[in-house]
């Protein structure tokens, strides 16, 4: 059902985890959505229910290469997002932020169309303030392992301001906090995605440090109406705004209520903590809630038990899946 006036729209990183729910939303307000994606970390699985819809397009890309379509908005997501992805091959990983940033900027200026960055809370690094508002410039290490990703998005932040600045382009800068939800991929080593397998496969749930260290946890569909709602604020918005739950939780919590919702036997094992892993975050969301009229609507054990029932659902349809993190 059309609920609005059908725009073109492209979604690059379109086949990954928040792509394809966003590819989903789209379709269903009745837009035209153009979506790209390289595969590197997304799937055709992901987005094979839209096949043969006459609104919904794929095309293989990489957004470090130009790009000449025709569109009215554009959302940018593209970059791998877990850090053993994005860490695999850093050199692309910054360049996936940085050239693609630039090639996503110089297509909206041609077309005059409105662009959205995936953004993300690494740019305030391990913080020194917490929780973190959209005005602390954050705590990077710009030499370490997780600065591939960090800093690209810091650089890519930079370019949107400059392109609006320099160009009056519009843009909606979404700083994304911890998402999860049907769809990650299974062994992509984030924590969400991790434990579940772990538990499901009765494994141990690998706790890396003491466990002590939080994070927030936003389920997918509430990210998705944020950044609906994001992109339909005035031209005078840019951001940067904070999107997430604000809910926070240690690693150990986590692990032990994905042992209670799946009801596994597994056990806990301790590992050492990856370098510059943050501490904690917690994004505070007084912006989002002002300019969107936004808050999450999914607490943690709704949003676990969804996703727990898709990856319980995914093993049963594939059985040779393991619970150990590629790459
Ligand atoms: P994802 O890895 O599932 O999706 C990323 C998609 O981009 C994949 O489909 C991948 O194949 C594609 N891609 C990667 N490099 C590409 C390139 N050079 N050209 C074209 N396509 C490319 O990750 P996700 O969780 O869906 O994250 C989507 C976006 O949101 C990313 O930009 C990420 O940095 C950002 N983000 C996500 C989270 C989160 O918790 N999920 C948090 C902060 C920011
Ligand atoms: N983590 C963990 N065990 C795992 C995977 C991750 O304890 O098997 C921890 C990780 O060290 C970090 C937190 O969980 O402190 C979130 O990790 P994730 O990779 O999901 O995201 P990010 O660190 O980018 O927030």
């Amino acid at each position: 059902m059309r609920e609005i006036e059908r725009k073109r729209i492209l979604v690059t990183g379109g086949a990954g985890f928040l792509g394809s729910h966003l590819c989903d939303r789209l379709l269903a307000m009745g837009h035209d959505v153009l979506c790209i994606d390289n595969f590197y970390t997304g799937s055709k699985a992901n987005i094979a229910h839209h096949h043969g819809e006459p609104f919904f397009e794929v095309l293989r890309h990489d957004i470090t290469f130009p790009l000449y379509v025709e569109v009215d908005e554009i959302y940018n997501l593209a970059c791998p997002a877990s850090p053993i992805h994005y860490q695999f091959d850093p050199v692309q990983t910054t360049k996936t932020s940085v050239h693609g940033a630039i090639n996503m900027l110089g297509l909206a200026k041609r077309l005059k169309a409105k662009i959205f960055q995936a953004s993300t809370s690494e740019v305030y690094g391990d913080p020194a303030v917490h929780p973190q508002t959209e005005d602390y410039c954050g705590n990077v290490n710009p030499l370490g392992l997780r600065a591939c990703y960090d800093e690209g998005k810091r650089c890519a932040e930079t370019l949107f301001m400059d392109y609006r600045r320099q160009h009056g382009l519009t843009i909606k800068v979404a700083r994304i906090f911890n998402t999860y939800g049907p769809r990650m991929h299974p062994n992509d080593g984030r924590v969400v995605s991790s434990f579940i397998m772990q538990a499901l496969m009765g494994e141990p749930i690998t706790i890396y440090g003491d466990g002590g260290q939080t994070r927030s946890f936003c389920y997918v569909d509430d990210m998705i109406e944020a950044f609906v709602r994001l992109m339909a604020t005035p031209d005078d918005f840019p951001g940067p705004v904070n999107l997430g739950n604000p809910e926070e939780t240690t690693m150990l919590e986590l692990a032990e209520k994905v042992i209670d919702l799946t009801g596994s036997s597994s056990s806990l094992v301790f590992r050492p903590l990856p370098s510059d892993d943050p501490l904690k975050r917690r994004p505070d969301i007084t912006l989002a809630r002002a300019r969107l009229e936004w808050q999450p609507r999914i607490g943690l054990d709704e949003g676990l038990g969804r996703t727990i029932a898709y990856f319980a659902r995914l093993l049963t349809d594939k059985p040779h899946l393991s619970a150990v993190p590629l790459h």
